[in-house]
């Protein structure tokens, strides 16, 4: 979901940008009325986050799916070596595209257990001499988020926060690099935020071509070549919605009670089920089956009967999942509650 005032602002300018007589979507790039949502959006991102200066930002194409194989490029040293914590399908991903342009050490990993928990810390097999490690914050698919941040020590820590980032207040300086896909808390899919410590920049070998280069990004400004324009605008009015809701602090309170509400009601019935360990549950993406697997296409068709659409768990664990993003209203939980609810005494197994 993107916030309500987003969408409504962008409506209301669409045509007529705040009174210039044209759409945003019909400015240049590089025009002043566009670099000022390029200098806005940032500033507003560093106040939401409390982004040191030492850390740098840029906006890039490709989705995370492309930071899969732009982190290894820039991160890599001549060893080209890296850890991954394998925690789901996301950071399986990250492992396959990292091999083929490195030695990937999979230095933890609950793929034995159906990505259902989070490997304690202490079994995790690290290099002190990785070039970095990589994790993913937030499996969107299992609904599995780690409750910590691990330490890695001097090893640079890449963290794909693509599915949690800005729902709660994280501390920048724990990271190397930090990157996410705009599509689920920051604006439409599109771009792709990068929030990387500056001297990590000055690794990148000289073969790596410029597009895929975070130096040279930043130092465009993003600005490289046309960047989604329209998404990046959207993006910023979300970054101003977030601060005149009270900030990610805010965020995270809301996420907090949204989470836990819908935990406790699939807890307490006897048709629903999750089977992520309660220490590592997402508060983002919430998964759950029903006992009687035959009644998964009634349930989601009723649901969507009521307005309550895209619960349909990903092709690859099936069941349903519920995405609680900073822009869900806890009314569209507590709607969702109801409903699973008269669904369930509808079909309670006797
Ligand atoms: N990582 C995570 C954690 C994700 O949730 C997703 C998308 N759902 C991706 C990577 C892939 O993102 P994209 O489609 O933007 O490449």
């Amino acid at each position: 979901m993107l916030p309500k005032p987003v969408l409504e602002q962008a409506q209301r300018e669409l045509i007529d940008w705040q009174g210039r007589g044209f759409s945003v979507m019909e400015v240049s790039h590089r025009s002043d009325a566009f670099l000022e949502i390029v200098e806005q959006s940032e500033q507003r991102l560093r106040q939401l986050m409390d982004i040191p200066e030492h850390y740098k930002i840029a906006l890039m194409q490709g989705g995370a799916t492309a930071q899969f194989s732009i982190v290894p490029m820039n991160l890599f040293s001549s060893r080209k070596q890296a850890d991954y914590i394998e925690t789901g399908i996301w950071s399986s991903k990250a492992i396959s595209h990292g091999q083929k342009l490195g030695q990937i050490n999979v230095a933890a990993s609950s793929k034995k257990e159906n990505f259902t928990l989070i490997p304690s810390f202490t079994t995790w097999q690290l290099q002190t001499d990785a070039d970095y490690v990589h994790y993913t914050p937030n499996e969107t698919i299992h609904g599995v988020e780690f409750p910590f941040v691990p330490d890695t020590g001097d090893v640079p820590l890449v963290a794909d926060f693509s599915s949690s980032i800005l729902s709660q207040p994280i501390d920048v300086t724990q990271f190397g690099v930090i990157y996410a896909g705009a599509q689920k808390n920051i604006g439409p899919s599109g771009i792709t935020l990068i929030i990387i410590r500056e001297d990590l920049l000055e690794r990148v070998a000289p073969e790596i071509p410029e597009v895929f280069t975070y130096k040279t990004f930043i130092k465009e400004h993003s600005l490289l070549n046309t960047p989604p324009t329209f998404a990046w605008y959207l993006a910023n009015l979300t970054f101003k919605w977030l601060q005149d809701e009270g900030g990610i602090e805010e965020m995270a309170k809301r996420n907090q009670r949204k989470s836990e509400k819908l935990y406790a009601a699939i807890d307490a019935s006897d048709l629903y089920h999750n089977p992520v360990n309660p220490n590592c549950r997402s508060r983002m993406n919430v998964p759950f089956t029903i006992a009687d697997e035959a009644l998964n296409e009634l349930f989601l068709q009723q649901a969507e009967e009521v307005g309550l659409v895209a619960l349909r768990g990903h092709r690859s664990v099936g069941g349903m999942r519920a995405s609680l993003y900073n822009a869900m209203p806890e009314a569209g939980v507590d709607a969702l509650i109801a409903f699973m609810h008269e669904f369930e005494q509808r079909n309670s197994i006797t």
